[in-house]
């Protein structure tokens, strides 16, 4: 009876699990959506706690306890910006709890003299090989982002070889350790080969390549719960694992996509390797720059009858989310048709500028994919650049020579007036210069975005 009330208990998590999932989609039901599956997981862990062979409820309790107290701090002190980091750190730690547990299967069957059969073998050795990888990978990115070591990929010489090495490795003991699931020298050998494979693959990885990488690892963490749900034969887990081992390769793919790179050149091509040199050596002359002043642009803007205003990462970090809201409102009031010019990957993670300006409610029907929106830019009067300076780069439609050349890119410079808002001449996350600064028709306006925006807001009311 209980057993047939527990995996009615899972199948509602797993509804909830989708239909949660489902609702991220859109920001309007996003929220929803978060808190469907929180309340599905709490009816998943609930039900995990009525299984009879949990034996010791005080010491569940107390992790229970200490685990949701850190997660609650940690989550309200983070600061947008810093989410990848906070991700990867949550990816780091599904994948040491599938090492851990499928570990302790292993000793807890050895104890009991009971060797694992049908798919428990494979599900063992699976969940300590790529839980291994994403505890030490998800490390290493999360160092990265939180630049406590180089964010630059770390390349030497016999790299890939020694990877392959140890790939092959880790391949052998796998098939070694299915045959004798209850070897501990075997189980060992896997788990530290796994460990390093995680630091090893995810060292030449940088620059722009990060996010693409956790959202791999996400996916890795997922399926490392999976194979752990086999372990235990725990449906819930299995379901869990398996959503988000997919929707972190759906998101991989959208990543990869709006990068134009494959996901082969992500994990291997060390992207921004050579940029660093060439940001360490000369600067190479691109023209001249032309500065000016809020008030300035309020005299092209009292002429305008449209603008599109282009969020990214220093949007994020001036928190001018509020400040580029009144502006809209003032632009609108003046009779100036306004749009929000989203790109897929602005900001630090997939949807951060959706984010923000829900928050500040921005109506959802001003924001506009960028496909939808590039059309739109040579019949745009102004386009203000917020903040923005990878995903509006020129050079990846111009300069075949460019790292990121062949990436989509909002064609912000086919706009009669580019006006950009940063605070100086410094490249964005991909290290690289951007010639849209240079061209004829861009007018930098350097200073912090929210001071910026508030005083054009001004300087546009007051004209
Ligand atoms: P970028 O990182 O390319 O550029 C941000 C710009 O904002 C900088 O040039 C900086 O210039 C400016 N800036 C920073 N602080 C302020 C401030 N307070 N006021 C005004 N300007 C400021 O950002 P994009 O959004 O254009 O591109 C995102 C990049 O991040 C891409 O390379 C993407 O691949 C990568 N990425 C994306 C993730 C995602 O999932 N969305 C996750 C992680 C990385 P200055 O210092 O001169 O002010």
């Amino acid at each position: 009876m209980t057993t047939t009330l527990i995996q009615f208990a899972y199948l509602i998590a797993a509804v909830l699990f989708i239909l949660g999932l489902r609702n991220l989609s859109s920001p309007k039901t996003a929220t929803l959506g978060n808190q469907m599956a929180a309340v599905g997981m709490l009816i998943a862990i609930v039900a995990t706690l009525l299984v009879s062979e949990v034996v010791d409820y005080p010491i569940v309790l107390a992790g229970v306890a200490v685990g949701s107290l850190i997660g609650a701090v940690a989550a309200s002190r983070i600061e947008m910006t810093a989410m990848p980091q906070m991700v990867a750190l949550l990816n780091g730690f599904g994948g040491a709890a599938s090492v851990l547990v499928a570990s302790a299967e292993v000793f807890s069957r050895t104890t009991q003299g009971n060797e694992p059969t049908g798919i428990v073998p494979g599900a063992i050795v699976a969940s300590v090989l790529i839980g291994g990888l994403t505890l030490t990978g998800s490390l290493v990115a999360f160092a990265k982002l939180q630049e406590v070591m180089t964010g630059s990929p770390i390349q030497y010489p016999g790299q890939q070889y020694l990877n392959g090495f140890l790939a092959l490795g880790a391949l052998v003991l796998c098939v070694l350790l299915t045959m004798s699931p209850l070897d501990p020298v075997l189980l060992w050998s896997l788990i530290g080969i796994s460990l390093l494979l995680g630091v090893l693959l995810v060292i030449p990885i940088g620059g722009a390549d990060m996010p693409v990488v956790i959202a791999l690892l996400n996916s890795y963490s997922g399926l490392a719960a999976c194979a752990t749900g086999f372990v235990l034969d725990n449906s819930a887990l299995v379901i869990s694992g398996s959503l988000v081992g997919a929707s972190g390769l759906i998101l991989t793919k959208i990543m990869c996509d709006a990068m134009n790179r494959s996901l082969a050149n992500v994990l291997f091509g060390a992207f921004g390797a050579q940029d660093a040199v060439a940001a360490s050596g000369e600067a190479v002359d691109q023209g001249t720059v032309t500065a000016y002043t809020p008030m300035d642009a309020a005299v092209i803007f009292s002429n305008a009858r449209s603008v599109i205003i282009v969020p990214g990462y220093g949007m994020a970090v001036a928190q001018a989310q509020h400040a580029v809201r009144e502006l809209t409102d003032q632009l609108v009031e003046n009779g100036i048709e306004v749009n929000f010019a989203i790109h897929p990957v602005a900001g630090r993670m997939p949807g951060h500028m959706n984010v923000l300006l829900a928050e500040a409610d921005v109506p959802y029907e001003r924001l506009v994919e960028m496909d939808e929106i590039n059309p739109q830019f040579p019949e745009t009067d102004v386009a203000l650049v917020l903040g923005a300076n990878d995903v509006v780069n020129p050079a990846a439609r111009e300069d075949e020579t460019s790292p990121i050349y062949g990436m989509p890119v909002l064609e912000v410079d086919r706009a009669e007036h580019v006006f950009v808002i940063k605070r100086s001449m410094n490249p964005g996350f991909a290290g690289i210069q951007n010639p849209l600064f240079f061209k004829d028709n861009t007018m930098m306006i350097f200073g912090d975005a929210k001071k910026v925006i508030i005083e054009l807001t001004d300087a546009v009311k007051n004209y």
